[in-house]
């Protein structure tokens, strides 16, 4: 048979919509998606017999049907569903980075309707959007002012554009880095209408580097805190202290662009990331974090500093782009308020997580083992959980893991995924490792029933094969 010929052979679109297999599709899709998922699948029959797959009609509808089938069991339903974060990994960006504190939840929760996110309700007038959530982060930060936007991506461009554009900002040659996800600094500089002005070398930078590309052209000086990279032996870089009290003149400002947004000295937890208070302490004029980090609140990007940068800010026209919706102001207030009530180490789940200590997530791992045991062969060993996020490059937090061996870990993990909540793991050396510090007590009866559920169904498939 010729092409034209098999051609002939693909059903026209209505006659697959009446056919049964289709009619009885259930939950019941509308006629209109059934009809887009039909003509995508009518289409790539044809491509595939133009490749030269030969299909009879009975071929050929089945062919057709299936993939329907397949589009309308993968476009059914919730796409962005709870996960339960077995990796260890604390700020996982594919799983959304920071947990929120349930008050944070229950404020959203509130704010989802009507909000008088403008309106202040004791004089009845307008109010600045998210008045009281920039107040407590000032309060927090020890700064003047405060203002949030859309992420601490935006907050660069924001402060690069609305303060330097057309002008030189500083940077020390060994902070040119990519942030992730393609933003690199030097595109950023370019798009937001800044010339780069290099300081110093890869790995060492001195203050007078900084004092002598000052210029006529300098608008601002930044430093950008090596979030997600680590560099280590012959470094040398002075310190945002050092920083501000260089050479400069009044109307060049010092940046701290910090990323990770942490707020009280971690140390204790193996964590040496710097501050927000110690850098608005130090003295620099602006300081910019992000919200879903270390500072384990909503996504966005905060900006503390001085009022009369702010101010230049708040004017800027792409403030109106990057403002962020009243479901984030909500969620800020009360992670902010969390962080000034002192329990931060208790409320918020990133630092809940990242404080716990091994010997708890051990137990949580027998808890489990306990209850799984006899199904297969589930150890206890031991590991390291990360913080994750593009924070704290290189430190690792002792933990523990079960290990799941077996020769179909990749089978078992797909199962896991697929479960209801889904339940995302480690795959490491034909091993299913589950590291439950970033898994909450709460989550771990779920665990629990989400892993017999798998087991069964991997096991279930295996005999098929
Ligand atoms: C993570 C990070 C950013 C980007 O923050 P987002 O909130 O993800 O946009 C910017 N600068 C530094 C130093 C960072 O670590």
């Amino acid at each position: 048979m010729n092409r034209t010929d098999q051609l002939r052979n693909i059903p026209a679109i209505d006659e697959v919509l009446r056919c049964d297999e289709i009619t009885s599709l259930c939950p019941r899709p509308s006629h209109r998606r059934l009809t887009v998922w039909v003509r995508a699948a009518v289409d790539r029959c044809r491509a595939q017999i133009l490749d030269g797959e030969e299909l009879d009609s009975a071929a050929a509808m089945k062919r057709i049907v299936d993939q329907v089938r397949g589009l309308h069991q993968s476009d059914s339903g919730q796409a962005i569903r709870p996960v339960i974060n077995a990796t260890g990994v604390v700020l996982h960006t594919n799983l959304g980075r920071a947990p929120l504190a349930n008050l944070a939840v229950e404020r959203m929760h509130d704010a989802a309707r009507y909000t008088n996110v403008e309106l202040n309700l004791h004089s009845g007038r307008r109010s600045k959007r998210g008045e009281r959530v920039t107040q407590l982060l000032a309060q927090l930060a020890g700064s003047e002012e405060a203002l949030v936007v859309n992420n601490c991506a935006a907050a660069t461009m924001l402060v690069l554009q609305a303060i330097a554009a057309g002008r030189e900002v500083i940077v020390s040659r060994g902070q040119l880095v990519e942030i992730g996800g393609g933003f690199r600094l030097p595109d950023v500089f370019r798009s937001a209408g800044v010339v780069l002005r290099e300081a110093g070398t890869t790995n060492r930078t001195y203050l007078h580097d900084y004092e002598s590309a000052i210029g006529d052209q300098t608008g601002a000086i930044i430093r950008v805190h090596r979030s997600n990279f680590q560099l280590t032996g012959f470094v040398t870089e002075p310190t945002i202290d050092e920083m501000v009290t260089m050479d400069r003149p009044s109307e060049v400002p010092v940046i701290d662009d910090l990323g990770s947004g942490c707020i009280e000295d971690l140390s204790s937890l193996g964590l040496a990331e710097p501050t927000v208070p110690a850098s608005v302490e130090a003295g620099a004029e602006l300081t910019l974090f992000s919200g879903d980090k270390l500072f384990a609140g909503p996504q966005c990007g905060i900006i503390v500093g001085r009022a009369k940068w702010i101010d230049q800010l708040r004017k800027s026209p792409m403030m109106r782009a990057l403002r962020v919706d009243k479901l984030t102001l909500a969620a800020l207030e009360a992670t902010t308020e969390i962080h000034l009530s002192g329990n931060a180490l208790v409320e918020l789940p990133v630092l809940k997580m990242l404080a716990t200590d091994a010997e708890a997530i051990e137990s949580r791992c027998r808890f489990v083992r306990d209850r799984i045991g006899d199904r297969c062969e589930v150890q206890i060993v031991a590991c390291q959980s990360q913080v994750g996020g593009g924070s704290a490059p290189g430190v690792t937090i002792a933990s523990y893991a079960l290990k799941i061996g077996g020769p179909h870990a990749d089978r078992l993990a797909k199962w896991l995924r697929n479960g209801s909540p889904a339940v995302q793991a480690r795959v490491s050396e034909d091993c299913l490792l589950l590291d439950l510090r970033t898994v909450c007590e709460h989550e771990i009866e779920t665990l629990t029933n989400c892993l017999c559920e798998a087991m069964q169904q991997s096991a279930r498939e295996g005999r098929q094969e």
